[in-house]
């Protein structure tokens, strides 16, 4: 198949175009404010298919459903409780996940077999449209090959997946570059699965209690917990702790790792370390978090055996970017 790249902002015809895609149960790679999802129609399992087969994504590992407008969602759900009302208000459109009890008419694909189905509705309008135009809401999960980090610009798709699906809408790099935020309203006390832009902090500010789900790879409150995530092909090791112990710790890592190619992720300066191959993704929690999914990439591509990341204080997103870390990094971490 040949994937077909599409430059945003798009044209009347190339909307068009990528409308018919859809609803044909094509696979389009579309922009989103977190990070690209790869984009089919959420009521096709055939469609829905297609997605676990490109992505190689374990079967019982649940998609969220993009919606282009509130009003979408009454169709998809069986209740929407006083909790969802409130997020919904206040942070929809936008990087927050929410899952429902949901209704009896949706595929089992979606789902995964749960009796609840996540939903979002995305603040870039492109995916919102495309679903108002296509007449049916968009499943979309992360437009890479299951495992690995995701995709944050269209290079990275298309290392995953070119070849494998219909069309890649390029708007160049994501805006959060993390996944977002879910939270599911469907029991009595709301539970953070999945920690992202929108912070614990603010959910509770806006709904009270709020548990984080403790779930292992045992006993996962959210499918996706039991699955190896976001890793490079390199060996990655976190190192936490107070920031002149990491520096310390890294630099003595690096002086008797030599002769093998080593990495380091550093939020602090370009010259942090006396090394070659040292990447600085950013002092603040937001550019962090947009260059750490195309770090991790970056140095796969340069041929890395071994990346040293530097942990960062967990408040607000930093809690989202440290789950990310250490899954990537498959809790192999370092604390001093
Ligand atoms: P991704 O598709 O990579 O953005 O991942 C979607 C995440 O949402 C995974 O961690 C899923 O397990 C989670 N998810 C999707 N649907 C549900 C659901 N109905 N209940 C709990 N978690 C869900
Ligand atoms: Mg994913």
């Amino acid at each position: 198949m040949k994937t077909i790249v599409i430059r945003f902002p798009l044209t009347a015809n190339d909307f068009q175009k990528v409308v018919r895609i859809l609803q044909a149960g094509g696979l389009v790679a579309v922009p989103t404010e977190t990070v690209y999802g790869l984009a089919a129609n959420a009521l096709d399992p055939k469609a829905l298919q297609k997605i676990f087969e490109v992505k190689g994504r374990p079967q019982d590992n649940p998609l969220i459903v993009h919606v282009g407008d509130r009003w979408a969602v009454r169709k998809l759900v069986s209740e929407i409780p006083e909790s969802a009302k409130l997020l919904m208000k206040k942070y929809w459109p936008g990087p927050l996940t929410i899952v429902f009890k949901k209704s009896p008419k949706i595929p089992d694909s979606v789902s995964a077999g749960l009796p609840t189905i996540a939903i979002r509705m995305p603040r870039h309008s492109l995916i919102r449209r495309l679903s108002q135009a296509a007449g049916f809401p968009l499943a979309a999960p992360s437009a890479n090959v299951s495992g690995r980090p995701s995709s944050t610009t269209p290079e990275d798709i298309l290392e995953d997946l070119g070849g494998k699906i219909d069309c890649v809408i390029d708007a160049g790099g994501s805006y959060y570059g993390i996944e977002s935020t879910v939270i599911d309203v469907s029991g009595k006390i709301p539970i953070l699965l999945r920690p992202g832009n929108i912070s614990i902090e603010q959910l509770r500010a806006t709904l009270g209690k709020v548990r984080i789900a403790r779930g292992d790879s045992l006993r996962p409150k959210s499918p996706g917990m039991k699955y190896r995530h976001y890793a490079p092909k390199a060996k990655l090791i976190v190192i936490e702790g107070r920031k002149e112990n990491i520096t310390k710790k890294i630099q003595s890592m690096l002086n008797r790792g030599r002769g093998k190619k080593i990495g380091v992720l550093t939020v602090q300066h370009p010259r942090a370390y006396r090394h070659d191959c040292v990447k600085f993704i950013g002092a603040t929690n937001n550019l962090i978090a947009r260059y750490l999914f195309r770090a991790l990439r970056e140095m796969d591509r340069k041929g890395i055996e071994l990346i040293l990341a530097e942990g960062i204080p967990e408040k607000r997103s930093g809690h989202a970017i440290m789950n990310r870390l250490r899954k990537a990094a498959g809790y192999n971490v370092i604390k001093v």
